[in-house]
């Protein structure tokens, strides 16, 4: 918009320069029309000048020609002579004088001779016609004597007879003597009058002129002789005279020599344009002239008729250019004023965006708009985080066709068509259209024409505009406006809605806050480093037992509340704070207002952009605390009574084991004493008491070891599980060899283990393995897989396999699935792999299919 004068200037210098061109063109066009008419005109000027010139030239020759064959019809005639001379010898010979009278009459009248007469050699004229007195002129009484003694025909030229006297021409004729005698007799003189029919024929001029002339000069002396009458000055004829030394008069330059078409001044001192030609045969020099004037006189009409000519075309030129950049100046006024009214609008905006709430203020936006746009429908509609178009307006006609609630509408992305709006949308560009171009849904105002613009801010989309139906097309200039408006619209949009949404965040998480501040479920202060507490939760003042008003009176100290043993915990948090803002949970105690102390655990931060104030969560941690204790004294009583129990154990196994072989020994000293003295029932007594004795003895061998796992381990040592198994497989030796069982092992690892206890598993698991066995000869595979934090050790067997039901009770000390007969033991084997895997940190457990074998593993970790 702003650049919009300078764009007009720009236009104007533009249509200045079309001008000045078109000017230049037709002015050189114009002017060089005219150098050619002229140039041509002055060519035709000089062709009618020759053609009329020679025109002349041959008329005065022929006419000359003439009159000298005239002359010849009586020259040398010796009839005529003859006739002459009886009547000059007798003047009275009525026939000869009548004879001659008509022959000279009939020449006269029929030649148009003014006076036809005779002159006898004395100069006496003898017989004139007509027949009026005149006297013979002197010239001719001088030249007489001449021509009669010559006896030649003499052409005489235009001449007076007297100053005041007419101007004739005259063809003397000698009139020759008769028989021998050669000399002339007389003179017959043929007068010509060139004012009947000389004059006339030289002035004669064949096209309109006003100037245009003819003039016959013949040279005498050193000037020029005008023999004519002219146009412009009277009484010229043999009057006028021009000395030869004005070289810039035509006659001069004809008499010098000149001929064709020549410029110059003519005897009036005017310039003229002359054509000079010789007459043959005469002392004569035609010319005809023009005055230069009268041919510029044209051509100064015809310069007119171009200088009309060119101007009405620079006018009409100028009047299209000045017609243009009048309709330039007027869009541009229509422009200014479109860009003057584009800033009220901004300005109306503007206002709006700043005195009315959110709500209201994208309806009157839209108002304004649409207004503006001369538009019945619209839509003003904001993008939110979700990138989902929130319209909170859309105009009444909309909403009641539409049938759209009247509240805020939101348009999630995935919802969107491929419409108009969602397009401009998409596109980051404005779709617009004069036509009908989309599907118009059920219900949906049937959109004409709109435009759909996306408000863009900073290359992002951050609203809408669309307006549609109005009465007219849209035109560019709409265009324009509504782009304009959504710039400006865009730098206000987009800070209010970063505030809003600033605002919503805030909200939200001040709401968060306050849930969590109000919910109980953690004790919460605010506090200064000073040592106060300026608020508090419920859950803070229930943990100490103080009221709101202790608080809010200052009474409750958070420094004064810390017993002092814990006082550099506190020193050791706020130091915490100060270099990062926050000081990791830590447990303390406060003193409660009743005196008591109560355990927490607190965490402090400092609020950000302060050094000295910041807040602090409390947790009761009196529960804990108590159940901690709680557990402690139980773990205290368990370990105490394991250790009596294991003590009794040892002391049971240990202190039985002496009167267990005194039965047992004692027992089978009577049997060996009284042998043969005792019957056989008897016998089998013994017996009973002797295996009842071992199997006691065994028994409490057995608790010996079980309990010894406590009580007797080592301490665990990087082992090599390999040598372990070799321990385990040599102390198994007899019975491997007598089930002839086969046993594989992969490579084991070194584990953290005591050696003895790590051998005395594989022992009893192998133990187990191969007396669990079914016909087949026992194979066991023993194998160890890295499991990242442990290793887990396999006992594979191809025995009678386990029912996963008994997986607990196994290992359970004396626990057994079978009895005595079936298969020996005493059910302790795996209660002491149970506890020594268990001592190493590990598990135990297996996988089984009853019949087809098991899998026994223990973890040991890493
Ligand atoms: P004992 O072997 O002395 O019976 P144990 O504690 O070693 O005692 O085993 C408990 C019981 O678990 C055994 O009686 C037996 O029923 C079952 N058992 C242990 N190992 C195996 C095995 N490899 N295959 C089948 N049953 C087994």
């Amino acid at each position: 918009m702003e650049n919009g004068p300078r764009r007009e200037k720009r236009l104007s210098f533009f249509l200045i320069l079309i001008l000045a061109g078109l000017a230049a063109g037709i002015i050189v066009a114009g002017y060089s029309y005219y150098r050619n008419y002229a140039k041509n005109y002055w060519t035709a000027v000089e062709q009618q000048l020759a053609a009329i010139s020679d025109l002349k030239v041959g008329e005065l020759a022929q006419w000359r020609k003439e009159r000298l064959g005239d002359a010849a019809v009586f020259y040398g005639n010796t009839a005529f002579s003859a006739l002459v001379r009886r009547y000059f010898e007798k003047p009275n010979d009525s026939e000869a004088s009548g004879q001659l009278r008509s022959w000279l009459q009939q020449f006269q009248e029929h030649l148009l001779y003014d006076r036809v007469f005779l002159l006898d050699a004395q100069g006496v004229a003898r017989m004139a016609i007509p027949d009026t007195p005149e006297p013979v002129a002197a010239h001719l009484l001088k030249e007489a004597p001449e021509i009669i003694r010559s006896g030649r025909t003499v052409f005489s030229d235009f001449h007076r007879d007297a100053p005041d006297r007419p101007i004739h021409l005259s063809v003397l004729v000698p009139i020759l003597g008769g028989g021998t005698d050669r000399r002339g007799v007389g003179i017959l003189v043929l007068r010509i009058d060139p004012r009947t029919y000389l004059y006339p024929l030289i002035s004669r001029w064949p096209a309109p002129s006003r100037t245009a002339e003819t003039l016959l000069v013949r040279r005498e002396g050193n000037d020029v002789l005008y023999l004519n009458e002219l146009k412009h000055e009277k009484n010229i004829a043999l009057n006028l005279r021009i000395p030869l030394d004005k070289k810039e008069v035509p006659a001069v330059k004809a008499v010098l020599g000149r001929e064709g078409v020549v410029e110059g001044k003519d005897y009036r001192g005017v310039p003229v344009l002359a054509d000079i030609r010789a007459i043959p045969d005469s002392p004569w020099f035609l010319i005809a002239r023009l005055d230069r004037a009268e041919v510029y006189a044209s051509l100064r009409e015809r310069l007119w008729v171009t200088v009309i000519l060119v101007g009405a075309l620079l006018l009409g030129a100028s009047t299209a250019v000045g017609f243009m950049w009048r309709q330039q100046r007027v869009r541009s006024y229509r422009e200014r004023a479109k860009a003057a009214e584009a800033l009220t609008i901004q300005r109306r905006i503007a206002d709006t965006f700043l005195m009315i709430s959110d709500d209201e203020m994208f309806n009157e936006v839209l108002k304004i708009i649409l207004e503006v746009m001369q538009s019945p429908f619209g839509v003003f509609g904001y993008i939110d985080e979700d990138g989902a178009l929130v319209v909170p307006t859309m105009t009444r006609q909309i909403w009641d066709r539409c049938q759209v609630p009247e509240k805020t509408f939101t348009f999630p992305r995935n919802t969107w068509s491929d419409s108009s709006w969602p397009r401009a949308i998409r596109e980051k560009r404005l779709v617009y259209s004069n036509k009908i171009s989309t599907q118009i849904p059920e219900g949906h105002v049937d959109i004409q024409r709109h435009i759909s613009l996306p408000i863009l801010f900073q290359g992002e989309v951050i609203g809408l505009f669309q307006v549609a139906n109005k009465g007219t097309d849209y035109t560019e200039a709409d265009i324009r406006l509504l782009q304009s408006i959504a710039g400006s619209v865009a730098a206000i949009l987009s800070p209010r809605l970063r505030r809003n949404r600033a605002e919503d965040a805030l909200r939200e998480s001040e709401s968060k806050f306050k849930r969590l501040y109000d919910s109980n479920i953690i004790g919460i202060i605010f506090w200064d480093t000073a040592g106060n507490i300026t608020q508090a939760n419920s859950e803070f003042l229930r943990i100490v037992g103080y009221t709101e008003e202790d608080v809010l009176s200052g009474k409750v100290r958070w420094k004064d509340m810390t017993p002092p043993e814990y006082a550099p915990l506190d020193e050791k948090a706020l130091k915490e704070m100060a270099e990062t803002g926050v000081s990791a949970p830590f447990e303390k105690k406060y003193i409660c207002k009743d005196g008591s102390l109560v355990p927490v655990v607190i965490g402090a931060a400092i609020f950000k952009g302060q050094r000295d104030v910041g807040i602090c969560f409390v947790m009761d941690i009196s529960a804990r605390k108590a159940a901690e204790d709680q557990l402690r004294r139980v773990l205290t009583d368990l370990a105490r009574s394991n250790k009596e129990l294991e003590q009794f154990a040892y002391v049971a196994s240990h202190d039985l084991q002496e009167p267990l072989r005194m039965v047992a020994s004692y027992t089978q000293l009577l049997a060996e004493r009284y042998q043969g003295r005792l019957d056989d029932k008897a016998k089998k007594y013994i017996d009973y008491a002797v295996d009842g004795a071992v199997r006691m003895q065994r028994l409490i061998n057995d608790l010996l070891t079980y309990s010894r796992v406590g009580t007797k381990g080592k301490p665990l040592e990087p082992t090599d599980a390999h040598s372990a198994l070799g321990e385990a497989i040599k102390n198994l030796a007899a019975t491997i060899e007598e089930n002839r069982a086969i046993i594989i092992n992969d490579e084991l690892p070194t584990v953290r283990a005591d050696a003895s206890q790590l051998a005395q598993v594989f022992q009893n698991l192998l133990a187990n393995a191969i007396k669990f066995r079914r016909k087949d000869l026992p194979r066991v595979q023993v194998s160890a897989q890295d499991q990242g934090r442990e290793w887990v050790f396999s006992i594979r067997d191809n025995g009678i396999g386990i029912d996963p039901q008994y997986a607990d009770r196994i290992f359970q000390i004396f626990q057994r699935l079978h009895t005595r007969l079936e298969y020996p033991g005493t059910g302790i084997g795996l209660a002491v792999c149970k506890r020594i895997v268990e001592r190493h940190g590990g598990r135990i457990w297996f996988e089984s299919e009853p019949g087809k074998g098991s899998t026994f593993f223990f973890a040991i970790p890493k």
